[in-house]
């Protein structure tokens, strides 16, 4: 496969860029940049090699773990949130920690934060091994991307008003807002599913 990195000469081709404002990830800024028309001189293409080609997929591995481990960070926050709110709530004549309800939710959300971590350090460590991991990276950025919304979704249930507060001294609906933008960068869920089922089955559907 061919990788080519180029630079756009602003100018010779100038280009627009603009705030993109997302739901969450509000300590930084994104951006859209826009190109029309773009002309890119000869001289500014670089053919990666096969050692820069290496590189790319290295580097695109270590930020699909990357964000893995991004999802777990804000498990672990919503896990902390929820699990320390149901010990000091009463409802009903116990804290609502007694409820099995509650017990239900909390146990799936440490299922979820578990199996994340596994699947996450495994990837990790099979990069640090140097060998070929991309089923095992899709795997862990497919499942850690994908059920903190779930968790995050939870904590706010849990914590019922307060989950959905913006007040300060909140974050829970914060790390929900965050959450979402993992199964969306650094190649979609679906992107994952695609790359599994080409590792699985031998036939690429991209
Ligand atoms: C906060 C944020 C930061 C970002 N930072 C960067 C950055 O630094 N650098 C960068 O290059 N990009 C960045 N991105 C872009 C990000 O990588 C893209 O948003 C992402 O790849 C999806 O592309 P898209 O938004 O164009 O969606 P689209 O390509 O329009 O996809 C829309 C939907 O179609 C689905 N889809 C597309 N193709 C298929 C297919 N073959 N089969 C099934 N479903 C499919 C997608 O999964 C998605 O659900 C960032 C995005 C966000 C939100």
């Amino acid at each position: 496969m061919a990788v080519v990195h180029l630079l756009v000469d602003k100018s010779i081709s100038p280009w627009k860029v603009r705030d993109l404002p997302i739901i969450g990830l509000k300590a930084g800024t994104t951006g859209h940049i826009e190109f029309e028309r773009c002309r890119v001189a000869r001289a500014h293409l670089f053919h990666a090699d096969e050692a820069g080609y290496t590189q790319n997929l290295v580097v695109r591995g270590w930020a699909r773990i990357l964000l893995g481990a991004w999802a777990i960070g804000i498990m672990r926050a919503a896990i902390e949130d929820a699990t320390r709110y149901v010990r000091e709530r009463h409802a009903f004549g116990k804290p609502i920690a007694a409820h099995p309800m509650i017990q239900d939710m909390v146990a799936r959300m440490h299922v979820d934060l578990e199996t994340s971590r596994l699947l996450t350090y495994k990837a990790a460590w099979l990069m640090d091994q140097g060998v070929r991991c991309d089923l095992e990276q899709a795997t862990a950025k497919l499942h850690a991307c994908e059920v903190v919304k779930r968790v995050t979704n939870d904590a706010i249930q849990i914590l019922g008003g307060r989950g959905l507060t913006t007040e300060e001294g909140y974050r829970t609906e914060r790390l929900h807002r965050d959450a979402r933008f993992l199964a969306v960068a650094e190649g979609t869920s679906q992107i994952m599913r695609l790359i599994i089922g080409r590792r699985l089955l031998g036939f690429s559907a991209l």
